[in-house]
């Protein structure tokens, strides 16, 4: 079975496309769609010789041969014409955002995108290019973990609450979204017992007013 995280990602995968996973590693995701038949064809694309191997010795094992490609590519670089959908997952922001600049991202259906660090930069990102967010999740895995689903469908710019705590997320506040906002502040409520700082006090009443004041 694959993790609560990578699996929170395959359910927000349409059916029967093509997709291209990015920095596929161990191709856990690709093997997972493709053995539950949710994706008809998936690239595992991989920038390291090790996890390259991994993930071809993974088909083998599994006899995914012809459905699940390894690709030997910095992001999408050498993605094929048919691709669909692309996952960039288990990555930094920075990262996230080099293989985004470095493609045509109006040439995919849609991206989901799973970043380990700045998740509000990778928001700013990608409300500055005048993408849409399409949806988003957050998921419990040990830590807590954002998956967003954009596309370069124009959007207005977000706002600055909604970049930082995701515009469908604020909508839907859904629960394991008020449980992330909840250990945040009891972290940020503890830190400030010691450091007073001024801008941990307005975060801290910030998130008190999305959690308790229903009025975002
Ligand atoms: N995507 C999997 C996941 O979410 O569990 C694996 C994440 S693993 C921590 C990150 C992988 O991304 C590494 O195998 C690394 O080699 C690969 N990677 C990093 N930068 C990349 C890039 N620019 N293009 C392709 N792969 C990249």
């Amino acid at each position: 079975m694959i993790s609560a995280r990578l699996l929170q990602i395959a359910m927000m995968i349409e059916r029967n496309k093509v997709v291209f996973d990015v920095g596929s590693d161990h191709a856990l995701l690709p093997c997972f769609l493709i053995e539950n038949g949710i994706s008809k064809k998936v690239y595992a694309g991989e920038i390291a010789e090790g996890p390259l191997q991994n993930v071809k010795q993974t088909i083998e094992k599994r006899g995914l041969e012809g459905k699940i490609i390894p690709v030997f590519s910095d992001g999408l670089a050498k993605a094929a014409d048919d691709v669909d959908i692309v996952v960039i997952a288990g990555m930094g922001y920075h990262t996230i955002r080099h293989i985004l600049e470095s493609c045509d991202v109006s040439r995919y259906q849609y991206f989901i995108v799973q970043s380990n660090t700045d998740v509000d930069m990778l928001r700013a990102y990608i409300s500055e290019k005048g993408y849409t967010i399409e949806d988003e999740k957050v998921v419990y895995d040990d830590f807590y973990y954002q998956v967003i689903r954009f596309s370069a469908d124009l959007h207005d710019p977000y706002s600055d609450l909604e970049i930082k705590y995701g515009p469908i997320l604020l909508k839907r506040r859904d629960e394991v979204f008020l449980a992330y906002l909840k250990q945040t502040l009891d972290k940020l409520k503890e830190i400030n017992v010691i450091a007073k700082k001024a801008e941990i006090a307005e975060k801290i009443a910030e998130i008190e007013k999305i959690l308790y004041k229903d009025n975002v």
